[in-house]
């Protein structure tokens, strides 16, 4: 390959491996770097199909090529809402190199949901998987381009067109933003959570460097979608940086995803709970039907977060995989994952382990008191502080002052303590606490219980309003296939493992929880 092939790289410093040490700088050069050094390792597999990272690289730059020609440049928004196909890693790797931002959305949302978003960030382009409904009742009435192609597409457009590929990185500030991340965050609607350059760059180094270094041996799965935190940062900016092949799955069937896990000798594992929850009954229908569940002889790291994972789970998880699975946890608001179980250490099932290089984390009690680190009882608002938090909200000063304490710490609004390793336990979130009766009941502590029966899958507790207590414990459940458990059997388990104010005054058993794409419960569904 001759140098003008590949984008501009002379600005980065290097390590020995050519990979980028600086954590500061353009995101695009994570992808530069790994063409630059292994070009014919394999950078996508989706089916039977491979792309190499010099197959990448082309197609990001046929794709910042026909995007440029369309207008589009450094600064401008530009609305993608795809699952994970090869189309996703080009586009967003082509935006990234035209220095312009790229708002992820999840190709479910209404129509409704999805002319909020495009208002609100501004976007003059909306690139979008074909054949959503949502897509054309809202094109009429947002001033957007709408573009839905797929990488063959662009190719041929731009041969017949004579659109010249885009090599060159455009050059931004390291704190320019690269990414808006629609998230709830605590309240109110919606907001734009602006991922700098820095912010992503720094959090995929990071953790792929840290979590048992990723390297070009590894496969990633990636079936989280990449329009969430956990998908974009840990799995595809990680992979990419690392030179990982990516694992590629457009919609999650839990047989057919699980099955992939084998064909692609998948190494690297991120899930979310309800992800190997899936799996676990996978293996279990597989093994009932006298089959062995799958074969993970080249998985060395599983990886949960997104929510918390019941212990059961994790230990369930663990003997079906063969080695430890690490938590961690993130939020949109810091760019991926900012605390992980250890590599090099044992693990701590129930904590999401210590902070990530590059974040540091301080816990604070209602009334603003930092909680010593010798503390192991008092639990407060989790709060980090480092180079992967998010610059602010979209649009929204009063919002962006409001998720940061006077000392410049970001408020997760999630409630944590410590253990005696020094691990955080994320005690819940705090607006999902249950205060009953003026006592604060901790839903993922009922949870837990609810999970040690043999026949619960999955299990949500919420605050429902009561006259007297203010509020009342109420807990659903799913259970396996077959089981005769009944509602007040569950909720006898539960009463005889809890004290009372703790115990569930209903059980409900449903069908499946509902759940966002992420495979996060919707407690606010639950409570009606
Ligand atoms: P999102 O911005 O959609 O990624 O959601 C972030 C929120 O997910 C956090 O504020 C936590 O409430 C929750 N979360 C993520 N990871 C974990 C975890 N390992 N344990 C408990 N909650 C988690």
């Amino acid at each position: 390959m001759t140098t003008s092939d590949t984008p501009e790289t002379s600005a980065m410093t290097l390590d020995a491996a050519g990979r980028p040490t600086e954590r500061r700088g353009h995101v695009a050069e994570l992808l530069a770097a790994t063409v630059a050094r292994q070009p014919d390792t394999v950078a996508l597999l989706i089916g039977d199909a491979r792309m190499s990272y010099r197959e990448l690289d082309q197609a990001t730059a046929v794709t910042a090529g026909w995007l440029r020609a369309r207008g589009v440049q450094a600064g401008d928004r530009v609305a993608v809402m795809l699952p994970n196909v090869p189309t996703f890693v080009a586009v967003y790797e082509a935006l990234m190199r035209l220095g312009a931002v790229m708002v992820p959305l999840n190709p479910l949302f209404t129509a409704r949901e999805l002319e909020y978003f495009l208002e609100d960030s501004g976007a003059r382009m909306l690139w979008a998987m074909p054949g959503l409904p949502a897509v054309d009742e809202v094109a009429g009435n947002v001033d957007v381009e709408v573009v839905t192609l797929d990488l063959e597409a662009v190719g041929r457009e731009c041969a017949v067109e004579g659109i010249a590929p885009v090599t060159e990185i455009t050059p931004r500030d390291p704190d320019d933003d690269a990414v808006l991340l629609y998230t709830s965050g605590t309240t109110g609607r919606p907001k734009g959570a602006r991922l700098t350059h820095t912010n992503l760059r720094s959090n995929a180094m990071a953790t792929a460097t840290g979590l048992g270094r990723l390297g070009p041996d590894d496969v990633v799965f990636a079936a989280l979608p990449m329009f969430h935190v956990f998908g974009l940062s840990v799995v595809l900016n990680g992979a990419v940086f690392a030179g990982a092949a990516l694992s590629l799955l457009p919609r999650f069937v839990p047989d057919g995803a699980f099955q992939q896990l084998q064909d692609h000798g998948v190494t690297f594992l991120p899930g979310v709970p309800t992800m190997h929850g899936a799996f676990l009954a996978v293996a279990r229908a597989r093994r009932e039907a006298g089959a062995e569940p799958a074969d993970f002889s080249r998985l060395r790291l599983p990886l949960s977060g997104g929510a918390s994972m019941p212990v059961e789970t994790l230990r369930a998880a663990e003997k079906l995989y063969g080695v430890p699975v690490l938590e961690g946890y993130g939020l949109s608001e810091n760019a991926g994952a900012c605390f992980f179980n250890p590599v090099d250490a044992p693990i701590r099932p129930g904590t999401v382990g210590r902070p990530v290089d590059g974040f540091e984390a301080r816990i604070v009690t209602v009334d603003g008191t930092v909680v010593p680190e010798e503390d192991l009882e008092t639990a407060g608002e989790l709060r980090i502080r480092g180079e992967g938090v998010m610059a602010g909200y979209w649009g929204r000063p009063e919002d962006s002052a409001a998720a940061f304490d006077d000392e410049g710490w970001f408020r997760t609004g999630d409630l944590a303590r410590r253990d005696e390793a020094g691990y955080v336990l994320i005690v819940d979130r705090l607006k999902d606490v249950v205060i009953r009766g003026g006592m604060n009941v901790y839903p993922r502590e009922v949870e837990e219980v609810l999970y040690e029966h043999p026949d619960v899958v999955e299990a949500a507790v919420v605050g429902v309003t009561d006259e007297r207590l203010g509020e009342e414990v109420a807990a659903f459940v799913s259970v396996a296939p077959g089981s005769a458990v009944t509602e007040d059997e569950l909720q006898a388990f539960a009463a005889e493992r809890l004290a009372r104010y703790k115990q569930p005054r209903t059980v409900t058993i449903m069908d499946g929880l509902p759940k966002n794409a992420t495979g996060k419960i919707l407690r606010r569904e639950l409570r009606g």
